[in-house]
C-alpha cells in the first residue's frame, strides 16, 4: 500500500486506530477457517463517516476493504483474502438505543451478542438468535452471514430480527434501509439483500433488530439414546406433534465423550446420542409441553432423562453444548466444523452417510446439530494440515448427496473460501449470474471483500 495512503487512514481514523506492525497484521490474517492472508493494515472506525471516508479512500487508491466482527465465522469470510485494510468494528459497539415500548435496539455493528443479551435481561427483552459462538460474534458479523443458532427452531434466525440497516456503499456513500415497523412492503427489499452478504456489497455501520419479551420460565431436558436412529426420530415426532422447543439439539457419541471429560455435566458417555432440549414461555404452558415431551422421549426410547432443577443447573447444561467445539480441539490439534443444512426428516440418513464417509477416507468426526433444522455440524478432527484433505474427500463426496436430498450447502456458516468451489451444486448459472450483476453494480471496482464467494 502506498505510504501516502497510509497517511491519509491515520488522518481519518486516528493514530491510535490504525496498525500496521506485522504481529498486529498477523492477528487479523485469519478467522475461524484458519486459513491466513496477511492485511497491509488494519482501520477501528468509530464512526459510519469514518468508514464512508475510508470507503472513498480506498475507491481513489485502489485497495480493497475487509470488514470484520470478531473473526468467529468458520468460512474464511473475513480473512483478508487479498491484501488491504482490514476494517475491524470492534470499536463500534455501542448500544445507540433500546425501545422498550416498541421492544427494538439500535445498535453498532461491533455489539458482541452476550453483551446485548446482559443489556436487554434486567428489561425483561431478549434478541434470540442464539449463537454458540454468542460471547464473541458480533451483530455486523451475524448480520452479513444471517446467522442461526440454537433457538432458530422456535424463533428463527437473523433476517428475521432485522428491522433496519444502515450500510456505507463502494462509492462511500451512506444508505438507511428499513423501518422501526414490524411490516414494510415498498420496493424491492434491499435491507434482506444484505444480510447474508458476507461483506461484500457494502459495509454495515448500524443495526436495528426486533426484540422479544424474554419467557417468563424454561425448562432444559437432557435425554440419551441407545441409538441415533432413536434420536433422530424423536426429534421429527416433536416436530409433528406440534410442540414448538425453543432448542433441540443432538449431540453423538463422540462429543458426548469430550464434553464430559471436560465440563463434567453428567452426560452418560455409553449413550449413542442425546438431546438437549429447551422448553420457553408461560409456566402452565410450559409444564404442560414439558409432560408431552416426556413421554414422546420415553415412546422413542429416552433413558437417563434429566430435568434442570434451577437456572444455574439450566445453565450447566447448556454450558456442555456450548463447550462442545472447545471439548473437541482437546482430542486433536486441528478441529474443522462443517455446516450443511437438509429437510429434517432425512437428518438419519445424512448421518448414516456421513458415517460411512469419514471412515472411508478415515477421518475422526464428531456430530452437532441443530436438529429442529435439520442443521447438521459434523466436527473433522486432525492432526496435521496434510490431513485437511481427508476432511475434504468427506465433503466432496457428501455435498452432491446432501444437495440431492433438497439441502443446502450451508445453513448458518455461509460460504466464503470454504464453500466457494461447491456453488454450482445448488445455484443454477442464471441466479450466479444475477449474483454477479448485483456484485458489479454495488461494488463496480471490486473493493469490498475480494476473493470471497462472489467477485
Ligand atoms: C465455537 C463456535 C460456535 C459457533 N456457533 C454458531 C452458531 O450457533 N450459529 C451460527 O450461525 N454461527 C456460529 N458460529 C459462526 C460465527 O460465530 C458466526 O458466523 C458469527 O455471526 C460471526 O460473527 P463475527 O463477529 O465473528 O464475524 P466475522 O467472522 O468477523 O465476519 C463474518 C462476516 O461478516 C462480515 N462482516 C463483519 N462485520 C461487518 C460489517 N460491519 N459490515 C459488513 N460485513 C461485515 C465479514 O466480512 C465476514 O464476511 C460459530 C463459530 C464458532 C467458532
Amino acid at each position: 500500500m502506498e505510504k501516502s495512503a497510509l497517511a491519509e487512514l491515520e488522518r481519518i481514523a486516528g493514530k491510535n486506530n490504525l496498525k500496521t506492525s506485522l504481529e498486529e497484521l498477523v492477528c487479523y490474517s485469519y478467522d475461524g477457517y484458519l486459513k491466513e492472508s496477511l492485511p497491509d493494515a488494519v482501520v477501528f472506525p468509530e464512526s459510519a463517516e469514518q468508514v464512508s471516508a475510508i470507503v472513498k479512500l480506498a475507491g481513489r487508491e485502489g485497495f480493497f476493504l475487509t470488514s470484520r466482527g470478531s473473526g468467529s465465522n468458520l468460512c474464511g469470510a473475513s480473512v483478508p483474502k487479498k491484501g488491504g485494510v482490514v476494517l475491524a468494528f470492534s470499536k463500534m459497539n455501542r448500544t445507540v438505543k433500546i425501545d422498550k415500548e416498541e421492544r427494538f435496539a439500535v445498535i453498532e455493528p461491533g455489539k458482541v451478542l452476550d453483551d446485548l443479551e446482559l443489556e436487554l435481561s434486567p428489561l425483561g427483552l431478549s434478541y434470540p438468535v442464539d449463537l454458540g459462538s454468542g460471547k464473541i460474534a458480533t451483530i455486523g458479523g451475524s448480520v452479513a452471514l444471517n446467522s442461526g443458532g440454537m433457538k432458530a427452531v422456535k424463533y428463527g434466525v437473523t433476517r428475521d430480527y432485522l428491522l433496519g440497516l444502515t450500510v456505507v456503499l463502494a462509492d462511500g456513500s451512506i444508505l438507511e434501509l428499513g423501518t422501526k415497523t414490524k411490516k414494510n412492503v415498498v420496493g424491492y427489499d434491499l435491507m434482506s439483500l444484505f444480510c447474508g452478504s458476507e461483506g461484500t456489497l457494502g459495509v454495515i455501520t448500524q443495526v436495528v433488530v426486533k426484540l422479544v419479551v424474554k419467557p417468563k420460565v424454561r425448562k432444559v431436558i437432557v435425554a440419551h439414546f441407545k441409538s441415533m436412529e432413536s434420536a433422530c426420530r424423536a426429534v421429527n415426532e416433536v416436530l409433528a406433534s406440534g410442540l414448538i422447543p425453543a432448542a433441540i439439539e443432538i449431540i453423538d457419541k463422540l462429543v458426548i465423550g469430550a464434553v464430559e471429560d471436560y465440563v463434567k455435566a453428567g452426560l452418560d458417555k455409553a449413550a449413542e446420542a442425546l438431546l438437549l432440549i429447551e422448553l420457553d414461555g408461560k409456566e402452565s404452558v410450559v409444564e404442560e409441553d414439558g409432560r408431552d415431551m416426556n413421554a414422546l422421549l420415553d415412546r422413542h426410547g429416552a433413558y437417563g432423562k434429566k430435568e434442570a432443577a434451577s437456572a444455574a443447573e439450566s445453565d450447566k447444561l447448556w454450558l456442555a453444548r456450548k463447550s462442545a467445539f472447545p471439548s473437541m480441539t482437546r482430542l486433536k490439534n486441528i478441529c474443522i466444523a462443517e455446516d450443511i443444512t437438509v429437510p429434517v426428516s432425512r437428518l438419519y440418513e445424512v448421518i448414516t452417510r456421513l458415517n460411512e464417509l469419514s471412515a472411508k477416507h478415515g477421518v475422526l468426526m464428531g456430530l452437532i446439530s441443530h436438529s429442529g433444522d435439520g442443521n447438521l455440524h459434523p466436527h473433522f478432527l486432525l492432526d496435521t494440515k496434510e490431513e485437511e484433505v481427508k476432511a475434504d474427500r468427506v465433503l466432496d463426496e457428501l455435498t452432491p448427496f446432501v444437495v440431492s436430498l433438497g439441502g443446502t450447502l450451508s445453513g448458518e456458516h455461509g460460504i466464503g473460501v470454504s464453500k466457494k468451489k461447491f456453488l454450482g451444486y445448488q445455484l443454477k448459472e442464471n441466479e450466479l449470474r444475477i449474483m454477479r450483476e448485483l456484485k458489479k453494480l454495488y461494488d463496480p471496482k471490486g473493493i469490498l471483500n475480494p476473493g470471497s464467494f462472489i467477485d
